[in-house]
């Protein structure tokens, strides 16, 4: 015989909890298939967590990619300012660092998770530990939830799976599985917020060097498709940095980056070359680029690999030599070899069709009382607290539509 359960929420990430501690009707049971709640969580801004961004709301919209919009409701309904609010009534302060990101004070991811767990304890939300959720279907009016161990029955569902990056956290993509149960279309999940590779490319001298701004483009099939401003870092067989992971979610395998390190257009800069080349015949290569507060050791790097000396006067350099510098330091290619997988992704862009969701509920539009909420739909914030806040405010506003259903149903 099923247990019967006025909600149940699959996944105890923050997505999970968040939902769970704000919903009034009981009994309200979390299932979850580890040991613990929250691995990802805890692991989140290396164990700092950055839990949320400081700016205003509206301010977000432009950090999740094309799907931003839906999101706008939900962060709306539960923004940024509410979210500390709720850690600080509880005991919790936090700190904004020179990026804008927000970091309890301690630092220390198990902080947000104690504090998730007693709200969760204190709403009276039963929290089922090591329930792996295989199959979920609907009968009639009530949801079947059958795990590796017992079979439940729920009135309202909330799949709160995550996404499939870092799997070993327990976020593994079965959410996907279970909305294609209840009749939901999947977009492709891909992982994001990840670095780039290029085996084939000597990066060894190069790791570790950062830059700060950067502009990149994103060229497919020889045609520029996309372009992004921001710090990027070099590292033994790729990029990777802030810059290179936000803009992760729109690359594809074949895909070339260009970097461009001097933040002209080439033909701007090509001019530029030209007219000191006329003013100052004498002046080297290397004190020409010296404006562009490019690190040295990548000037040396680039300028050897294209033959040139810089202590070459700029009198000197051909027009040959001319079109390869521009090319070089205006948009140096790097071909994307390889995304960095899941394994090491931070987040995952696809997954629930969001068209088949309802923005301002996060109830399904195609299943009565069925709500998706956190990264198991098709969202990926940038890095910066964008993904937690998403998690916690999708969460939130599930809990208040079925809230609300309930109020209305008792005052009928
Ligand atoms: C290394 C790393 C660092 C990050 N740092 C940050 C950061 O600093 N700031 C930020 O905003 N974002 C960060 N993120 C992203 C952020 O952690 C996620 O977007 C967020 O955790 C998503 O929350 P969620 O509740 O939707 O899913 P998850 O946190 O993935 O939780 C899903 C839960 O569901 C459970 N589950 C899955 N399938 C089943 C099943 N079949 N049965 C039962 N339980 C199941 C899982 O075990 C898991 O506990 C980071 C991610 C990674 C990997």
């Amino acid at each position: 015989m099923a247990k019967f359960v006025e909600t149940i929420i699959i996944g105890a990430g923050p997505a999970g909890m968040f939902a769970a501690l704000h919903c009034e009707q009981k009994p309200v049971l979390l299932l979850e298939k580890n040991a613990t709640a929250g691995k990802k969580l805890l692991i989140a801004g290396s164990g700092r967590c950055n839990i949320t961004h400081d700016c205003e709301i509206k301010m977000f919209f432009d950090h999740y990619g094309k799907n931003a919009r839906f999101l706008k409701p939900a962060l709306l309904s539960f923004d940024n300012y509410q979210l500390i609010s709720f850690f600080k009534e509880k005991g919790l302060n936090f700190f904004t660092d020179k990026n804008g990101k927000v970091f309890p004070n301690s630092e220390n991811s198990s902080d947000v998770l104690r504090i998730l767990l007693q709200s969760c304890a204190k709403n009276e939300v039963e929290i089922a530990y090591q329930k792996d959720v295989l199959e979920v279907s609907k009968e009639d009016d009530t949801f079947m939830i059958n795990t590796d161990t017992d079979v439940f029955s729920a009135h309202h569902l909330i799949i709160a799976t995550g996404g499939k990056s870092y799997p070993r956290t327990g976020s593994t993509g079965s959410g996907y599985h279970f909305a294609k149960q209840l009749g939901h279309s999947i977009l492709q999940p891909k992982p994001a917020l990840t670095p780039i590779f290029n085996p084939t490319m000597n990066f060894a001298e190069l790791a570790g060097v950062s830059l700060q701004n950067m502009l990149i483009y994103l060229y497919r099939s020889n045609k520029k498709i996309a372009e992004h401003l921001g710090d990027i870092v070099f590292t033994h067989k790729g990029v990777s940095g802030p810059g290179i992971l936000d803009f992760s979610r729109y690359m594809e395998t074949g895909d070339t980056i260009k970097l461009n390190f001097t933040g002209l257009e080439s033909d701007v800069f090509r001019k530029l070359f030209i007219e000191t080349s006329e003013k100052e015949g004498k002046a080297t290569v290397q004190s020409f680029l010296k404006r562009f507060d490019i690190p040295k050791s990548l000037v040396q790097i680039i300028l050897k690999e294209k033959n040139i000396d810089p202590l070459e006067t700029l009198s000197n350099i051909t027009k040959e030599r001319r079109i390869a510098i521009t090319g070089a330091f205006c948009e140096f290619p790097i071909e994307v070899t390889r995304i960095g997988g899941f394994e090491m992704a931070m987040v995952t862009t696809g997954g629930v069709n969001l068209d088949e969701v309802n923005a301002k509920t996060m109830e399904s539009k195609l299943v009565p009382r069925l709500f998706f909420v956190g990264e198991v739909l098709d969202i990926d914030g940038d890095t910066g607290g964008y993904n937690l806040q998403a998690a916690f405010s999708t969460g939130y506003l599930a809990a208040q539509t079925i809230n609300k259903k309930h109020e209305k149903s008792e005052n009928q």
